[in-house]
């Protein structure tokens, strides 16, 4: 395998520069732990959440969709134990002013001297920790009063058990089945930095599945490798991938098993998602809490149960990030040093670039005609402006797995040539056939280069 030269901070920059992830009210000096998603960006998070879309609901026939309020009933958070228990602990240091999270001192750095850790200096004077509550609070309605506090939800899982009824009556799916979800999540995280790895706002992909108890453990190792399988299908590299079981003390107090996804990140091995079996514990609370019935019953024999539920939860900017990470590579072609995003093709932002050879000739006139036919069939960008090698280098920077150019010979024979981001490799194509190639490679299997350097050229 090749050196990894990714670092955390080249993502960064490269982020940055290119459109991908800015800091967020830059202007205003910034905000911990929020960041903006440029162009490149939103690209990206679409295309993964498009693959987890398509692995949830478009490849299956057991899981549905749902997009629940942000906002939810405040008994919500009393009944799944938010309110009480979603905590973290909490010290603060006397001397420097800042807070950290107690079981992160070892990661952290003394806001006086930041080359040693909370407390290892003789004048630290931490204290002891205390819980501190991690969810957003707000107020609903115009006045302050009691019984108007309500909360930013910190996952999206509790809009999926809220729903559970209205989805036995409508879906008519009986367990196992599933209902997933995207959107934001809040969390006042006190440990911050790692750019998008911990944010205070976030996107959730999460999917609750319901079984009947007697099938959990099954089903709980079903979605362990199906979850593995997608990270790897879309082009993770399998020795920086693991599963990794709690310990029974990492346990939360409603799961018998969860096991998290794990990703070799420039900060080390860290979590990417989690898979948990959370038994009859958010049904049976939310029946608790509301006075409602929620089992499954099946009209043909009588049975009735409270399913369990196997959820995976997942975070579109860590899986993101871990693409970002995973893709990253630096090699030289002709002497001079190119920086690539080694994207799979169906996570790159941009699928195909559209560059004329000069500005001159006819050749733009058929580039723009060319880019309007590709445009139909994939995400694609033209440009014309500047050396060839420079626009190359560019599209290389965003991942682009495809550039086509139009030269002089395009306007005799209606030929182009398919430039391939990894192999640098260069086909004529007939302009006639460009939009069906492009399709065919964006389907084909890929693999990442960085996994065969003597494949590269
Ligand atoms: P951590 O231990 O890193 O705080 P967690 O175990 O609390 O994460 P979960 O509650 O299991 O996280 O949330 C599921 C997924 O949501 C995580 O695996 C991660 O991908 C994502 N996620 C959680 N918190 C954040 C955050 N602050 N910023 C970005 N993504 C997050």
């Amino acid at each position: 395998m090749a050196d990894d030269v990714v670092t955390m901070d080249k993502i960064v920059s490269l982020c940055k520069r290119r459109g991908f992830v800015f800091p967020s009210s830059e202007i205003y000096g910034g905000l911990g732990s929020s960041y903006d998603y440029g162009h490149y960006g939103v690209l990206l998070k679409n295309n993964v959440k498009e693959q987890w879309w398509k692995a949830m609901l478009q490849k299956r026939d057991d899981i549905v969709a749902l997009d629940s309020a942000i906002i939810q009933h405040p008994r919500t958070w009393e009944a799944s134990g938010h309110l009480a228990g979603f905590t973290d602990p909490l010290v603060d240091c006397r001397t420097c002013k800042l807070r950290f999270r107690a079981d992160h001192l070892d990661q952290v750095q003394c806001g006086r001297k930041p080359s040693r850790r909370p407390g290892e200096a003789p004048d630290c004077d931490l204290t002891e920790s205390r819980a501190f509550n991690l969810m957003f609070e707000t107020t609903v309605g115009p006045v302050q009063e009691e019984g108007a506090t309500v909360y930013l939800r910190p996952e999206t899982a509790q809009g999926i058990f809220l729903n559970f009824r209205n989805y036995l009556q409508f879906s008519r799916k009986r367990p196992p089945f599933g209902i997933a979800q995207i959107g934001k999540s809040f969390r006042n995280e006190i440990t911050t930095g790692n750019f998008i790895f911990r944010m205070r706002e976030f996107e959730q992909m999460e999917m609750e599945y319901f079984v009947p108890p007697a099938e959990a453990q099954r089903w709980f190792e079903h979605w362990l490798s199906e979850r593995m399988r997608w990270y790897l299908r879309l082009g993770i590299r399998p020795d920086h991938l693991r599963l990794r079981p709690h310990t029974t003390e990492e346990l939360s107090h409603y799961s018998s098993a969860t096991s998290d996804v794990e990703y070799l990140f420039p900060i080390g091995w860290s979590e990417l998602e989690g898979i948990a079996n959370r038994g009859d514990f958010d049904l049976t609370q939310h029946a608790k809490f509301s006075g409602q019935k929620l089992e499954y019953v099946d009209t043909a024999t009588g049975e009735r149960y409270v399913p369990h539920v196997i959820e995976p939860a997942s975070g579109v900017d860590r899986c993101a990030l871990a693409f970002l990470v995973d893709g990253y590579d630096e090699d030289e072609i002709e002497s001079e040093m190119r920086t690539v995003l080694r994207l799979h093709p169906l996570l790159s932002p941009v699928k195909v670039a559209v560059l004329p050879l000069v500005r001159k000739d006819g050749q733009p006139e058929l580039a723009r005609s060319v880019y309007g036919e590709v445009r139909d069939r994939v995400q694609a960008e033209y440009d014309e402006g500047g050396a060839i090698g420079r626009r190359y280098r560019r599209q290389d920077e965003i991942g682009t797995p495809w550039a086509v150019t139009i030269d002089h010979q395009s306007l005799e024979d209606q030929t182009v040539t398919l430039r391939d981001r990894d192999t640098l490799a260069q086909h004529r194509v007939a302009i006639d056939a460009l939009g069906d190639e492009l399709e065919r490679r964006l389907r084909a299997p890929w693999q990442s280069p960085k996994l065969q350097p003597s494949g590269r050229t």
